[in-house]
């Protein structure tokens, strides 16, 4: 079977979506959307994209501006199987009408509510639990870094109880009007929502998250505690632990990527999915264990952790494959993600 995909928000993550599902052997990529001609609507056509108009944009501004239109999104939603929702937060909510008026299936970001969807999905955490769903929602960015990591620490040493910090970045690289540029902004709701969200993936989770936001555009940081339920034999079985589990990147001390910098910086010498980093990211000097205590740091690219799950949540809602880690595989084989 080939599930047709419809992206309805072609930003920063609808454009790379569009591309991780144009990849796929499985899927086929249908129509991309935007409100209105910039450089990335000319850049989905150049890419050989049918492009169709969203929200209340105008067809003479796209034809004034040379590029080439395809209709309308109830008319991409007419071709589609499923549509992945990439508009801006709360935006989602909106377009349900349009996806209820097409009797169409469809997957929403981690901007949306988790009561927009039947299953709130991250492919490490809980996959089987979109099979067949007709609503699914992958959750944010921080949220799936901090479920793939539950993952790993729940099924081979259990959590009794677990605090991150999360240290965010102000705005995406692109975002020129968003701040601040100089200041430690604390969030004040306490904890912040992202614990709540893990435990739409991992319900019995003991976890309590609190929140500050940097002047960075590059990547989150999150400063782990956790206490296990069982002691690990040491450090270094909780590196082999991240190293042998898919979605994860775990850098040795030796390769000096002192912080988020030297992290990009890699991501733009491997040079796939443009400068993406879709893995998690740790340190194995910045991994340390005391009896049952563990302490980590794990850096997520909000642009584009969240890209890999969209597609293994299509997988998942079509039974594409047997389990998470064949989607997975099959997934990671084609945005060139591995060890
Ligand atoms: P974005 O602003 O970069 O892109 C959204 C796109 O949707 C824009 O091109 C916008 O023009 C378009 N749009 C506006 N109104 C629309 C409508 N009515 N219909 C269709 N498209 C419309 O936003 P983003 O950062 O890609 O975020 C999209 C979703 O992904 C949000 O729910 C967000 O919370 C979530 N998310 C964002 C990040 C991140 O760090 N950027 C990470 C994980 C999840």
């Amino acid at each position: 079977m080939t599930v047709r995909v419809a992206v309805n928000g072609y930003g920063t993550i609808g454009k790379r979506v569009a591309d991780a599902v144009a990849a796929q052997q499985d899927m086929v990529l249908v129509g991309v959307s935007k409100t209105r001609p910039n450089y990335e609507a000319d850049r989905a056509v150049a890419k050989g994209y049918k492009l169709f108009i969203a929200g209340e944009g105008k067809k003479s501004e796209f034809d004034a501006a040379g590029i080439a239109t395809a209709g309308t999104v109830p008319e991409m939603l007419q071709q589609a199987d499923v549509v992945v929702d990439a508009a801006p937060e709360k935006i989602g909510r909106e377009n349900l009408k349009l996806y209820d008026a097409a009797n169409i299936r469809a997957i929403f970001q981690g901007g949306e509510k988790a009561a927009i969807a039947e299953a709130s999905f991250n492919a490490l955490g809980n996959y089987p639990r979109s099979k067949g769903k007709r609503r699914v929602r992958v959750v944010s960015c921080n949220t799936t870094g901090l479920s793939r990591a539950a993952s790993v620490l729940t099924s081979r040493w259990g959590v009794e109880s677990w605090e991150a910090t999360i240290v965010r970045r102000a705005a995406d690289p692109a975002e020129s009007g968003r701040g601040p540029i100089n200041g430690i902004m604390p969030t004040f709701t306490l904890p912040s929502h992202h614990g709540p969200d893990v435990q739409t993936i991992f319900p019995d989770l003991s976890i309590a998250t609190t929140a500050v936001v940097v002047p960075t555009t590059l990547m989150h940081v999150h400063v782990n505690h956790v206490r296990l339920k069982t002691a690990p034999p040491g450090a270094q079985a909780v590196v082999e632990a991240f190293r042998e589990t898919p979605r994860f990147h775990v850098f040795s001390a030796w390769e000096h990527v002192d912080g988020t910098p030297q992290v990009m910086e890699f991501a733009k010498d491997r040079a796939r999915g443009g400068s993406d980093m879709m893995e998690g990211v740790l340190w194995e000097n910045g991994i340390r264990v005391d009896g049952r205590e563990l302490y980590f740091f794990q850096a997520i690219h909000q642009e584009s952790i969240v890209v890999p799950e969209n597609v293994d949540a299509i997988r998942a809602m079509f039974d594409l494959a047997p389990d998470a880690r064949t989607s997975i595989a099959i997934t990671d084989r084609a945005l060139g993600i591995g060890h």
